[in-house]
């Protein structure tokens, strides 16, 4: 085992930890934070005011959010609001390097890609989405170029949106296996989860639910309010399938339930962080054979994966759903996602990178 390292980081600037803004990126820091400690590491967060991270002490930071890059188009200037908590957390981190043996940035902007040849202490990447963005993706390669080894992806899907893949460590994501509980025996309802947001294709899961007469349970952030309100004109019972978005314990008490999670993404997942997490309740899952999912799903033994923008194809996967083991899915997400195992993967590629410095 390497020695214990001194690790800095820094978190998205689109929200405080707790709130759902920022997506996926929340329970992988989490998650990382967990693993890492337990190898020894000595792990410090810095992350917008108001933030909370369980256990985790986090250095808060105030400034105003920054806007998530989803929502921008590719041809989008590269913004800053006056304030600005990307710059005030990169400027903490500025100050603190030298506390450090690596600062790692999980923030999809540009400022940290660009600030990197301008730190002391090496400054890794563990990019969380895909290609979104011209002049992000402009920043990234010119990591790739200058600094080989220092971008890390969840998949290989994600990395090659990019165009350099081979620069990305994949790295995979991980969950809290003990916080999930298994059930064997579902009711009749589907789970659907994530930000409510267009991205995530939710008129898909609403219209397949229809469609193949079962009830839809949705869970997650409310991002993007007049999206909603769409969905709610469109589908009468929309507004009553809506849960809110609950903390992990609640979250898999309703999800363990379900007979399937549905993913109907429209852009290239990067990973799908609630892929894993039905798993490990025993929830097969259906969805568009697209980015991150395309990669965790086993086709007819713990889920179905479906012709992307495909309702008829989710429909009939949700006919098929009973051939799926659920022993089986929980015993992928027992193999292929423990703590453990993301942390070692997270450790390796860290000391490639203070190795080199
Ligand atoms: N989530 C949550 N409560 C909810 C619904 C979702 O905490 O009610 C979390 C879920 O655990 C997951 C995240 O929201 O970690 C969504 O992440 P994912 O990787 O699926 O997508 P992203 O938002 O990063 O695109």
């Amino acid at each position: 085992m390497p020695s214990p390292r001194r690790l800095l980081l820094i978190s998205t600037p689109v929200g405080p930890l707790g709130s759902g803004l920022g997506g996926g990126v929340e329970l992988t820091l989490l998650n990382l934070c967990q693993g890492l400690r337990a190898r020894g590491h000595q792990v410090t967060v810095a992350a917008p005011e108001g933030s909370s991270l369980a256990d985790v002490p986090v250095v808060e930071v105030s400034g105003q959010l920054q806007p998530t890059a989803h929502t921008q188009g590719r041809n989008a200037l590269v913004t800053l609001p006056a304030d600005s908590v990307l710059g005030n957390l990169w400027r903490y981190a500025q100050q603190q390097q030298e506390q450090f043996d690596l600062i790692v940035n999980l923030a999809y902007d540009w400022l940290p890609f660009y600030l990197t040849e301008f730190f002391d202490t090496p400054v890794a990447h563990f990019v969380t989405m895909g290609s979104l963005n011209d002049a992000m993706d402009e920043a990234i390669q010119q990591v790739a170029r200058q600094f080989p080894g220092r971008l890390g992806a969840y998949t290989r899907t994600q990395a090659e949106t990019f165009g350099v893949a081979d620069a990305f460590a994949i790295l995979s994501s991980a969950i809290a296996l003990e916080q999930y509980d298994f059930c064997a025996t579902p009711g009749e309802a589907l789970a659907w989860l994530g930000r409510i947001s267009p991205e995530k294709g939710l008129e898909d899961a609403l219209e397949a639910a229809e469609m193949a007469q079962v009830p839809l349970k949705i869970l997650g952030k409310l991002e993007d309010a007049s999206y909603w309100q769409q969905l709610c004109d469109r589908f009468p019972h929309a507004a009553d399938y809506y849960l809110g978005f609950l903390p992990t314990r609640e979250l898999q008490q309703v999800l363990r339930q379900c007979r399937a999670l549905v993913m109907t993404p429209r852009w290239i997942e990067a990973f799908g962080n609630v892929a894993i997490e039905a798993l490990a309740c025993g929830v097969p899952v259906i969805a568009y054979a697209r980015g991150g999912p395309a990669e965790i799903v086993q086709q007819g033994k713990t889920g179905w994966l479906v012709e992307p923008d495909s309702v008829s194809g989710l429909v009939e996967a949700i006919r098929k759903i009973d051939q799926c083991d659920r022993h089986a899915c929980r015993r992928q997400a027992e193999t292929d996602y423990s703590l453990e195992a993301l942390a070692l993967r997270f450790e390796q590629w860290f000391e490639t990178i203070i190795g080199r410095t």
